[in-house]
């Protein structure tokens, strides 16, 4: 069976006419899994009967005249996102078998929304990682190259919708673990704002840095989806009582008047030069949209992945301590309690996992912690203070996603150094807060480069207007891998 080539609006408008119904799209999902899940590897549960009693349920409200744009919809969750009665694992040896007893408020939004998921997106445990390579149960394979990496933390859900296994999906972003794997994997990949979305129920890495967003073939379904995520809830605290736009409504062809930063520290040295050749046609393109671009400088932008890699891992030695074999979660019955926690620890958690954790308790000592804790956010706050100065005079900024295409599975498994620095162009939008996307904006070899448009706080409105007029001027994000 051929895949469903619709987008999310398309199959919208198509079960609002009735030519097609909620439960043929969600078995030719299905039908897509089954084929070619052996091959791609991106998802860890496949809920096919819940799937299709939701898809049936989608289908009465439909024929009421009720639901949305993403009412009968099939979706991917990234498994960090907790479901209800559908096992949430992290990728992780310590969650294998943890089933949450309550839905993240982000899975009570796609539920009232009449959304379908057909399963749960393989990661990198704990969204620790860029490849999926750290994921404890297998690594997903990129459906452009199957022997390269799909990118991560997000891997999964980037895989689902490119393979199209699922006409959208949610994954988690703290320090670009939704733009990386769009980049790597050709669709379109957005972190809201930080405190745009709820984080209740999202397991926590990086409390100060991690938000929840949306993984589409097209602009137009983000926009749906974001629509659909956003807002305040009372359970997170972080997140912000501004009121949620309609996303679409900015979605214009033409970019008349938009001022455009291109901060010359991210067109880095190690960029290959078919990613630069790539950036250079698009910035062309933004200009002939009646954008006006202009270099201008971030200077700060050379720490970011410093301060990153110190208060990144301080915060998960926190939010990752819980993990002690008693509330939930593996459990080691060792002799003594010590011995029970220990070994919990050491057997429950992967590589990755575990130098993080070692990273940031070592930060957060007495005696360090001025000195590596203190300093990182003392940075932090002058990263953010740039971002802001640049929003001054620019609409949006406009940088790769990544310096490379996907790399080959294996070639950065052992060089953790190696596998932070496909971060280096997105970690700083997750530690000043602002909100980016990632739109295909090429290939290099078959590979498929990405485009970053980065926004002023609470802009979603700016990047998306940027991304769809560049996306309605060009073809990228028409291609689809074949698997
Ligand atoms: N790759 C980065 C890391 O390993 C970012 C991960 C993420 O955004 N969750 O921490």
């Amino acid at each position: 069976m051929t895949r469903m080539q619709y987008t999310i609006h398309e199959a919208h408008q198509l079960l609002k006419a009735k030519k097609l119904s909620s439960v043929e799209l969600t078995q030719a999902c299905l039908e897509r899994i089954r084929q070619i899940e052996p091959k791609v590897k991106a998802l860890v549960t496949v809920t096919d009967k819940p799937a299709l009693e939701q898809a049936q349920q989608a289908d009465k409200l439909i024929a009421e005249g009720k639901g949305g744009p993403l009412t009968g919809i099939p979706l991917a969750i990234k498994d960090v996102i907790c479901t209800k009665g559908v096992r949430t694992t992290c990728s992780s040896k310590m969650l294998e078998n943890f089933v949450p007893p309550y839905n993240a408020a982000v899975m009570e939004k796609l539920n009232a929304a009449g959304a379908v998921m057909v399963g749960k997106a393989n990661m990198d445990e704990f969204a620790m990682g860029s490849s999926t390579e750290n994921s404890a149960l297998f690594t997903t394979h990129n459906p452009w190259d199957l022997e390269r990496v799909p990118g991560g933390s997000s891997g999964g859900s980037a895989v689902a919708v490119a393979a199209g296994e699922a006409l959208g999906a949610l994954g988690s972003d703290t320090g670009g673990s939704i733009r990386q794997p769009a980049g790597f994997c050709s669709v379109v990949g957005l972190k809201p704002t930080y405190g745009r979305v709820s984080r209740y129920g999202l397991v926590a890495f990086a409390s100060s840095l991690d938000q929840i967003g949306p993984l589409t073939q097209d602009v137009t379904d983000c926009a749906l989806m974001l629509n659909a995520i956003a807002g305040q809830d009372k359970r997170d605290s972080t997140s912000i009582p501004e009121i949620v736009p309609d996303y679409t409504q900015s979605l214009k062809p033409d970019l008349k008047g938009m001022r455009i930063g291109v901060p010359k520290e991210y067109y880095v040295e190690g960029m290959q030069t078919g990613v630069s050749a790539a950036m250079k046609a698009a910035l062309h393109k933004l200009e002939e949209l009646g954008a006006k671009l202009e270099e201008t400088s971030l200077p700060h932008t050379g720490y970011s992945l410093a301060v990153y890699y110190i208060i990144a891992p301080s915060e998960a030695s926190a939010n990752l301590a819980r993990y002690d074999g008693v509330k939930y979660g593996y459990s080691y019955a060792g002799d003594t309690m010590w011995e029970s926690m220990e070994k919990t620890r050491e057997n429950g958690f992967g590589p990755e996992v575990k130098r993080r954790i070692m990273l940031g308790t070592y930060a957060l000592s007495a005696g360090y912690y001025d000195a590596w804790y203190v300093k990182a956010q003392k940075v932090r706050t002058l990263i953010r203070r740039e971002f802001d100065a640049a929003f001054e005079k620019y609409d949006a900024l406009v940088t790769p996603t990544s310096p490379t295409v996907p790399f080959k599975i294996g070639e950065r498994a052992d060089d953790p150094l190696a596998m932070y620095l496909s971060d280096v162009c997105t970690l700083p939008i997750n530690i000043a807060g602002v909100p980016a996307v990632s739109i295909p904006a090429g290939f290099v070899d078959g590979l498929p480069v990405g485009m970053q448009i980065i926004g002023k706080h609470f802009k979603e409105e700016t990047i998306l207007r940027v991304a769809y007029a560049y996306e309605q001027a060009t073809e990228w994000h028409k291609k689809k891998p074949n698997v």
